[in-house]
């Protein structure tokens, strides 16, 4: 059996307190129908979340930190009562209730588990950062590689990929600003023949961004690119 069917069998279960909530797209929602119909322990689950949902249903997710706090003079009246009680005999219903206030506090955890699991899983994922392929000219022999950047708003970022890269040499990167300068972005150290990715940083604006270039252990241009 390959990992596939399980992931997204657990895919489908993360959607149980989403749809428990009636939160999902038709789509989601149809599909974790789908599976219910033929799976005994998902439906298991279900049932054993609905329960909480009532009580989840008026909650917004995004106010949960909203919630008041404790007072702090709470923490130091329990505090003084352990202090004044002191090693006594052991009393078996003042443990006996401890141990429900301890159940129910675990239980209200559960409960703020869920609400916040289902708000993290219905929250639309953030937009993929755009990613701009430019152009690599490459100067140094049995280097190859290829790269994108990436607009922030604080400064572009260079994604490298490439290969043959001296092992073990560290390689300089700087970007190229319109006035001419070269600002630093970081540093790789080659790993050979092996596959490289990795991801450099400079402060130059996209907009301000003419070019990068990775340079050798000697200030060698190793290869360019021109935006
Ligand atoms: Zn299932």
């Amino acid at each position: 059996m390959t990992d596939q069917p399980r992931d997204a069998h657990r895919r489908l279960r993360e959607q149980l307190g989403v749809y428990a909530l009636g939160h999902g797209t038709p789509e989601e929602r149809a599909a974790v129908r789908a599976h219910l119909d033929g799976c005994a322990a998902c439906r298991a689950e279900l049932a054993e979340l609905t329960p909480l949902t009532g009580r989840l249903a008026g909650v917004d997710p995004d106010r949960l930190d909203d919630l008041p706090a404790p007072p702090p003079e709470l923490a130091d009246a329990v505090l003084a009562r352990i202090a004044a009680a002191g090693p006594g005999p052991v009393d078996l219903a003042a443990r006996r209730a401890r141990r429900t206030r301890w159940a129910a506090a675990a239980a209200a955890a559960v409960v703020a588990a869920v609400a916040f699991g289902a708000g993290w899983l219905s929250r639309p994922l953030p937009p993929a950062p755009p990613l701009e392929p430019v152009a690599v000219a490459v100067v140094a022999e049995g280097v190859r590689a290829t790269a994108d950047v990436v607009p922030h708003t604080w400064g572009v970022e260079v994604k490298l990929s490439g290969a043959g890269f001296t092992a073990g040499q560290v390689y300089r990167v700087t970007v190229l600003d319109e006035a001419g300068r070269d600002v630093p972005a970081g540093q790789f150290i080659g790993v050979g023949a092996e596959q490289l990715d990795c991801n450099l940083n400079s402060s130059v604006l996209r907009e301000d961004a003419a070019g990068f270039a990775v340079l050798d252990a000697s200030g060698a241009v190793v290869l360019s690119s021109t935006f």
